[in-house]
């Protein structure tokens, strides 16, 4: 019998509840035994680092921490939704910051060398005018029709 079957091959539906999830992260914890480091202090920094583009080197060095456990850490925490050139970057407005920088990508997040552009910005964009230009492109026809 079919319905049978899926009754005792259901083990989905128990690992979506609370229950089931709050085992999974303990379990993940334990698995993870590095974890055990990572205040969430420490988590909210390595991200501030992060996003600014040290190399995890420096990072660990600026936290105390093996440079290992930042990488480790950071690709848990995926906090590399890093842009490539290539694709198209997601477009952020920083808010509240003096003197806004071009945070158009250079090279790889982790790897040494990376770095954002540090250019004045287009006021109102995230990038310099030559990333600007990169990222925003604009159809001319829809100036002329507007017109
Ligand atoms: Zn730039």
């Amino acid at each position: 019998m079919i319905g049978g079957v899926q009754n005792l091959v259901a083990p989905r539906d128990k690992s979506d509840t609370v229950f089931g999830r709050r085992l999974r992260q303990n379990l993940l914890h334990k698995v993870w035994g590095m974890d055990s480091i990572w205040t969430s202090e420490l988590v909210e920094q390595l991200s501030a680092l992060w996003k600014q583009g040290l190399s995890t080197a420096e990072i660990g060095r600026k936290l105390g921490i093996s440079k290992n456990a930042v990488v480790g850490k950071a690709h848990r925490l995926m906090l590399t939704p890093r842009p490539s050139p290539l694709k198209s970057p997601p477009i952020r407005h920083v808010a509240g910051k003096a003197g806004p920088t071009c945070s158009w990508p250079h090279g790889h997040p982790g790897q040494t060398g990376f770095r954002f552009c540090g250019k004045r910005v287009v006021p109102g964009k995230p990038y310099c005018p030559e990333h600007a230009a990169m990222a925003y492109i604009q159809p001319k026809e829809r100036k002329v029709q507007a017109a």
